[in-house]
């Protein structure tokens, strides 16, 4: 029996639906706020990711699906979506246009993950990206945006907020914070010395807890934010007092590659084990131009489905179309057709066998359907249907044109 690959799984009843809810519920909500769908390629040129999502970083240099194709080619399944996307829009020239895009995207995303970290090599997201808009209203309206997808899919949620500042002043802060961590290194883990020369920014949210007890005495990046950065962050604040969203600053939310700038963000759950990222996203103002297009100022974010499964609240299912079924075995054609009429417009279960009338309001409860119709020797011979409502209980025989 051949099974899935490791940490790859199937979906299917309960699961399936939930998943089907969120990116039901996400596409809703992103379609309110102007976004449209786009779709990329799920392989895509090694050099892609390395450039976009970064050399350094542990994605790249240890996670990724990556392989020779049979052309020669270096390839690979993407690990996250924002750099598939910067690449669409710089590839449709869409940066020479005056226009701002918005898109959505939803779908699996790979990384060659430990499996005994339980995370999934396989795994889905659901995000935006919004491309031209420099204005903070807009990093404020994303978030806005995800606090609305995770109230309708009935998900709480913590949100932390940093500045990563820009290039003006995020290199005077680094030196600063590479002074400080030069003087503590033989404290820090092995992984934090590394970081010291190629990543610095990095340290700060690194999980050793040796490393964490250390940095509360370090340089703090908001504290030395230009002019411009300093403001769209206190306006961001002010503007999520105003909307009565909640937030904590959180220095140590860093992403520690230069095209990402100002606005960072990460929605957090405390329901699934120690407050555990369920969305992230910020500002990258830098990434068109790093993929080779025209300057182009953008933010975006991504959920991952997996992390919110558990915590999303399902809707009651409602009672819902018809149950059609015959109680003679020459009426079973006439019920098919008359369902396949139906379905049209309505969801339809239909039983191809003819059954006694207990057997069929058995299939009714089943199919979770709000009216039983049924086709017996009388009906067939009248031209009629016997019709049952299953939640005013009401029942009556109506002519076919009726129906
Ligand atoms: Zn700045
Ligand atoms: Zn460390």
């Amino acid at each position: 029996m051949i099974k899935p690959l490791r940490g790859m799984k199937d979906l299917m009843f309960d699961d399936a639906q939930r998943f089907v809810h969120i990116v039901t519920t996400a596409v809703k909500v992103a379609k309110r706020y102007g976004y449209s769908y786009i779709e990329t390629p799920i392989l895509e040129e090694t050099s892609l990711f390395k450039r976009s999502v970064g050399d350094s970083s542990d994605i790249v240099s240890k996670e990724m699906y990556q392989f020779e194709d049979k052309g020669g080619n270096d390839v690979c399944m993407r690990p996250e979506g924002t750099a598939g996307v910067v690449r669409a829009f710089v590839s449709a020239k869409l940066d020479r246009q005056p226009m701002k895009q918005k898109f959505y995207y939803y779908g699996p995303m790979f990384r060659y993950e430990r499996p005994q970290k339980g995370r999934l090599r396989e795994f889905h997201q659901f995000g935006c990206e919004s491309f031209g808009e420099a204005s903070v209203y807009e990093d404020f309206t994303l978030i806005v945006m995800i606090s609305q997808i995770f109230k309708e899919l009935g998900i709480g949620f913590d949100l932390l907020i940093n500045s990563l500042g820009c290039p003006e002043c995020m290199p005077p802060y680094r030196e600063n914070l590479v002074n400080f961590l030069t003087d503590i290194k033989e404290e820090l883990c092995e992984d934090c010395n590394r970081r010291i020369g190629t990543n610095p920014i990095r340290v700060l949210d690194c999980k050793n807890e040796k490393c964490q007890s250390l940095l509360p005495q370090s340089p703090k990046l908001i504290d030395n934010l230009c002019e411009s950065c300093e403001s769209d962050f206190k306006k961001l604040t002010e503007l999520l007092d105003e909307a009565g969203i909640a937030y904590t600053v959180d220095t140590n939310l860093v992403r520690g590659l230069d095209y990402y700038n100002k606005t960072a963000f990460e929605f957090v759950s405390n329901e699934i084990g120690a407050q555990s990222a369920i969305a992230g996203g910020g500002r990258y103002d830098k990434l068109v131009e790093y993929l080779d297009g025209k300057p182009t100022p953008a933010v975006g974010f991504a959920i991952g489905i997996e992390r919110i499964m558990e915590l999303v609240k399902m809707p009651q299912p409602q009672r819902e179309g018809y149950y059609m079924g015959a109680m003679v075995p020459e009426a079973v054609e006439k019920v098919i057709m008359l369902a396949n009429d139906k379905r049209a417009q309505k969801k339809v279960t239909v039983e191809y066998s003819s059954k006694g009338f207990k057997s069929h309001m058995k299939g009714v409860d089943k199919s979770n359907a709000r009216f039983a119709v049924l086709i017996g020797e009388d009906e067939l011979k009248n031209g009629t249907v016997w019709i049952k409502d299953m939640e005013s209980k009401e029942e009556k025989t109506i002519s076919l044109e009726e129906f």
